[in-house]
């Protein structure tokens, strides 16, 4: 069993020194103690292991709206949309008249675990970077979320059911990954946070 000594820790919101008690860490909280704060800082942190991330049936999916039968399931980490098959969600040419809207590396998703909410994030960003010369590259008809056009080097999340338009023509809808329940629970971890220094 870990004993607690009296401790100093940095206060979560004023980052001022607050002394804590054995018995603060027996409550699981100390309030700030500093003239205009009196933030309650908790003092054991709860998240998930990472270890869950293994064997997970998915990390979501982009559905084309025009035809749902068409799912595209995303990975955890870089995940680049577009028609070339180097793209790790590499998707059809949709022709709309006698041309293609989407570019052949269109935009990039980065697929996240938050690992305090167990929650899996979205990051969209328009554009990727170039497989040969790695320098990164816009599309040519632009990455809409929700109906905005993304500016240059703008990073937004698409939440689920979010809808990702490539090239102003075509959209997909996030059905993003729920990790259920029970599961993530098997996973939490709680953890005495470290103090600054013990006396
Ligand atoms: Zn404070």
């Amino acid at each position: 069993m870990t004993v607690f000594k009296n401790s100093l820790i940095s206060c979560q919101k004023c980052g001022r020194r607050i002394a804590v008690k054995a018995r603060d860490f027996e409550n699981g909280a100390i309030q700030c103690t500093h003239v205009g704060c009196g933030y309650i800082n908790q003092l054991v942190q709860s998240y998930y292991d990472e270890h869950i991330l293994i064997g997970l049936p998915s990390f979501g999916q982009l559905v084309y709206e025009a035809n749902p039968t068409m799912k595209y399931p995303l990975r955890l980490g870089t995940n680049v949309v577009g028609t070339s098959p180097t793209c790790e969600v590499a998707v059809e040419r949709f022709i709309h008249g006698d041309k293609c809207y989407i570019s052949r590396r269109h935009c990039t998703i980065e697929v996240l675990f938050n690992k305090w909410t167990g929650r899996f994030r979205y990051q969209l960003q328009d554009g990727a970077s170039d497989i040969d010369s790695h320098h990164y590259k816009n599309s040519l008809n632009g990455t809409m979320l929700n109906g905005y056009l993304l500016q240059n080097g703008e990073k937004m999340d698409l939440n689920d059911q979010g809808l990702l338009g490539l090239g102003g023509k075509d959209v997909f809808r996030l059905e993003a990954y729920l990790i259920p329940g029970k599961m993530l629970e098997s996973y939490r971890i709680s953890k005495v946070i470290e103090p600054d220094e013990t006396q």
